[in-house]
C-alpha cells in the first residue's frame, strides 16, 4: 500500500548546511535521523523533526538536494508545536476513539501555547469529562508507541478512512486538489492512523506534560451552515515547570478577563445583531476618549497633523491600492441604487494618501506626518471573535509619514522614542521589538531596501530596548518593527508597528518636488501605537485587573453618605468636585455605609468619599482608596488640590 517516492539517483552526495554555517556532505537521500546521529547520540535521542530550508519535515523523510537544515527538539518553539500537534492528533484523538468508539474525528491543529481537537459525537462532552479523557491519554502515552509515516494514493487513503467511517477525513481527502502522496501517520501496535501533512513526533516518548483546559462548540470548517462539532482545548509543555507557569497565567487571566470586567464596570457590551462590534457605554466611551485625547496631545507635540477620511470608498481605489486583491475576502462591500460598488475601509492608508496627493507637495513640506483615528472594518469568522481583543470593527491610531530616503532614519528614531515613552505612561515597562527584514519576493529597489533596513536597525540599536530579528519576514513592500508589550501576568501583546512602505506611493502615484525641481517618490512610513484602540483598552483592563490609572478612569470618585443629615453638604462637595473636573458620582441612598462601600469597590471606583456628620461639621472628606482598608481625612480644599494633580493626563 505504500507509494515509493521517486528519488533522483543521478547525484551521489548532497551538501547539508547546519545552523552555525558548517557544511557537510551526506549520501543522497539521507534522513534527519542520519544527520542527527552523525552529530551526537544525545541529539538523536532528543530529535523530533528536521527543518529543511525553512520547512518542517519528519526525521524519516529523504533529503534529495543540497539544503540548510536544523534538527528540532522540544527546546525550539517549532519542536514544541510539533509535540502539541502530535499530542492532539495521535493521543487525544485516539483517547476519544477508545472511550467513544462511534466518535468521528475532524481536525486537531495547534494554537498559541496549545492545541484543540474537533470531533462529532452524540454525547455532549463537558469539563467534568476531561479528567477521564486525560487519564486515557496518559495510558496511551505510556505505551511510548512509535509513529510511522506512509504515503498513500488518493484512492487508497480515501478507502482507508471510508472503511473507518471517518466521514470528515474522507471529506478532506475528496475536496483536496492533491491527487497522490497523501501522508498518513500510523501509531504502531495499534490500528490508529491520522491523515496529516505532518510532521509528527517519531514516537509518543517525546510527549511532555499536558492538561486539557476547556470544551467548546465549533462549526465544521468554521462555517455556520455546517454541523456544530465539539472541541476540546489543551496545553502541553516540555516540562512540569513550564506547564505550571502557564496554568497559573490562565488562572490569573480568567480572574481579570476584560469581558467580565467590562460588565462589572459597565463599560461596553456586544450583541448578536453586530458581531464583533462594540456597544460602548458612557464609562467605556470616556476611557476611549481619554485615550484619544492623550494620543492627540502626544501627536501634536510630535508635529503630526490630524486628518479624517471617508469610511466608504469606491471599489476602484481598493483595486488600485491592491487591497481588494490581497484582502478582498475580509472586506465588507456594498452596492448602491445607482449600481456603484463600494468597500468599507479595512485600512486607512489609501484614504490618507489622497490627502498627501492633493496639490503639489514640495520637499520643504517633508516629513509630512498625518495621523487619523480611523475606524476600519474587517470580516473575521465569528468563531475567531473574542471580546475587545478580536473584533470586526475597530479604531486604529494610524499615522502615515511621507519623507525622503535621507529622512527615514531620523523619523524612525523619533517615532520609536515616542512609542516606547507612551507605553511607559501606561505602565508597560517590558517591551520587546521585533524587526523583520527583506523577504525573497519583494517590490522596490535594493538601494531603498538597504537604506530602510539600515534605518530601522540603527533605530532599534539606539533605543536600549531588547530586540529580535526575524530574517526574511518583512512584508513584500518593506521592512517593519513590531512592539510587543509584556503585561502584569507575563503575557505578550503585539501592539505598535512601524512599517516602511516602498509600494503604495508607487501604486497610488505619490510625488513631491525635490530641491532640483524634479518629481520624486516619497518614502511612506505607516505607524500605529495602540494598534486597535478597542483591543488596547481590553489589554489595559486585563493588565490593571480593572483598576485603571486615575487619569484614565471614567469616574474618579463617588460620594457615599452615612446619614441623610449630610445630604446638603454632600451635594455641595459633589458640585465642587465636578466643577473642578473631577468626575464624581453621588450615592445618597438610604443604605448602610458598609454596603455602599462594597458596591462601589465592586465597580472599581478609585476613590470613595465618605461623608458623615463629623466631615460635615469640619468641612472635610473621609477618603477610602480602592484596594485599601484605610480611611484618611482631608480638608475638602486640600483634597481637591491633590486630586486635581493626580488625575492629570501624563
Ligand atoms: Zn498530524
Ligand atoms: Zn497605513
Amino acid at each position: 500500500m505504500e507509494e515509493s517516492l521517486n528519488l533522483n539517483m543521478n547525484k551521489e552526495y548532497i551538501k547539508i548546511t547546519f545552523p552555525d554555517g558548517r557544511k557537510q556532505d551526506f549520501k543522497y537521500g539521507t534522513t534527519g535521523y542520519d544527520i542527527a546521529k552523525s552529530i551526537s547520540p544525545s541529539l538523536l535521542k532528543k530529535a523530533i523533526a528536521i527543518e529543511i530550508d525553512g520547512s518542517e519535515q519528519d526525521l524519516c523523510e529523504n533529503i534529495s538536494s543540497d539544503a540548510n537544515i536544523s534538527i528540532l527538539t522540544l527546546n525550539d518553539n517549532k519542536g514544541l508545536s510539533i509535540m502539541r500537534h502530535t499530542l492532539t492528533a495521535q493521543v487525544l484523538a485516539k483517547a476519544l476513539k477508545n472511550l467513544y468508539p462511534n466518535v468521528k474525528l475532524a481536525i486537531g491543529p495547534v494554537i498559541e501555547n496549545g492545541f484543540y481537537y474537533d470531533f462529532d459525537l452524540d454525547k455532549s462532552i463537558t469539563i467534568q469529562d476531561l479528567p477521564m479523557i486525560e487519564k486515557e491519554m496518559k495510558k496511551i502515552i505510556s505505551s511510548g508507541n512509535e509513529i510511522e509515516k506512509k504515503y498513500l494514493s488518493k484512492e487508497k487513503v480515501a478507502d482507508l478512512f471510508r472503511n473507518k467511517e471517518e466521514t470528515y477525513k474522507v471529506d478532506i481527502i475528496e475536496r483536496s486538489e492533491q491527487q497522490s502522496n497523501f501522508s498518513t501517520y500510523y501509531q504502531k501496535n495499534t490500528d490508529f492512523v491520522d491523515l496529516c501533512y505532518g510532521p509528527h513526533l517519531p514516537s509518543l516518548k517525546h510527549i511532555g506534560p499536558f492538561k486539557l483546559t476547556k470544551v467548546a462548540g465549533a462549526y465544521w470548517k468554521g462555517d455556520s451552515k455546517n454541523k456544530m462539532l465539539q472541541r476540546i482545548y489543551g496545553t502541553a509543555w516540555k516540562n512540569q515547570d513550564d506547564l505550571k507557569k502557564y496554568l497559573n497565567i490562565l488562572e490569573e487571566a480568567e480572574k481579570r478577563d476584560h469581558r467580565a470586567l467590562g460588565k462589572q464596570l459597565d463599560l461596553f457590551h456586544f450583541q448578536e445583531e453586530a458581531p464583533g462590534a462594540v456597544f460602548w457605554h458612557p464609562k467605556g466611551w470616556t476611557i476611549f476618549q481619554n485615550l484619544i485625547n492623550y494620543m492627540r496631545k502626544k501627536q501634536d507635540e510630535a508635529g503630526y497633523l490630524e486628518i479624517n477620511t471617508p469610511e466608504i470608498l469606491d471599489k476602484s481605489l481598493w483595486q488600485r491600492s491592491g487591497h481588494l486583491d490581497k484582502f478582498g475576502d475580509n472586506m465588507f462591500t456594498t452596492i448602491t441604487e445607482d449600481k456603484k460598488e463600494y468597500a468599507i475601509k479595512p485600512m486607512n492608508c489609501p484614504g490618507g494618501i489622497q490627502v498627501f496627493r492633493k496639490g503639489l507637495r514640495s520637499y520643504r513640506e517633508l516629513p509630512y506626518k498625518i495621523a487619523e483615528f480611523g475606524k476600519v472594518h474587517r470580516y473575521e469568522p465569528s468563531g475567531a471573535l473574542h471580546g475587545l481583543m478580536r473584533v470586526r470593527a475597530f479604531t486604529q491610531d494610524d499615522a502615515h509619514i511621507f519623507c525622503t530616503e535621507q529622512q527615514i532614519e531620523e523619523e524612525c528614531i523619533k517615532l520609536c522614542n515616542l512609542i516606547t515613552n507612551i507605553y511607559k505612561d501606561f505602565g508597560f515597562d517590558q517591551i520587546v521589538i521585533k524587526y523583520s527584514d527583506r523577504p525573497e519576493k519583494r517590490v522596490g529597489s535594493d538601494t531603498v531596501w538597504d537604506k530602510s533596513e539600515e534605518a530601522l536597525l540603527n533605530t532599534i540599536k539606539s533605543l536600549n530596548v531588547p530586540y529580535e530579528i526575524n530574517s526574511g519576514e518583512g512584508a513584500f513592500y518593506g521592512p517593519k518593527l513590531e512592539f510587543v508589550l509584556r503585561d502584569a501576568i507575563g503575557r505578550d501583546w503585539q501592539c505598535g508597528t512601524v512599517q516602511i512602505d516602498l509600494n503604495l506611493p508607487e501604486r497610488l502615484d505619490c510625488n513631491f518636488i525635490n530641491s532640483e525641481g524634479n518629481k520624486e517618490r516619497p518614502v511612506m512610513i505607516h505607524r500605529a501605537l495602540f494598534g486597535s484602540l478597542e483591543r488596547f483598552i481590553g489589554i489595559l483592563i486585563e493588565h490593571y485587573s480593572g483598576n485603571l490609572p486615575l487619569w484614565l478612569c471614567p469616574v474618579k470618585a463617588v460620594i457615599a453618605t452615612v446619614t441623610e443629615k449630610c445630604n446638603d453638604y454632600a451635594k455641595n462637595v459633589y458640585d465642587l468636585l465636578n466643577n473642578n473636573n473631577i468626575k464624581t458620582e453621588i450615592d445618597l441612598r438610604n443604605e448602610k455605609i458598609g454596603y455602599k462601600v462594597r458596591e462601589h469597590s465592586h465597580s472599581k471606583i478609585p476613590i470613595i468619599i465618605i461623608i458623615g456628620e463629623k466631615e460635615k461639621s469640619s468641612n472635610a472628606v473621609a477618603i477610602r482608596k480602592l484596594g485599601s482598608k484605610n480611611v484618611e481625612t482631608f480638608i475638602l480644599e486640600d483634597f481637591i488640590k491633590i486630586t486635581k494633580n493626580q488625575i492629570e493626563q501624563p
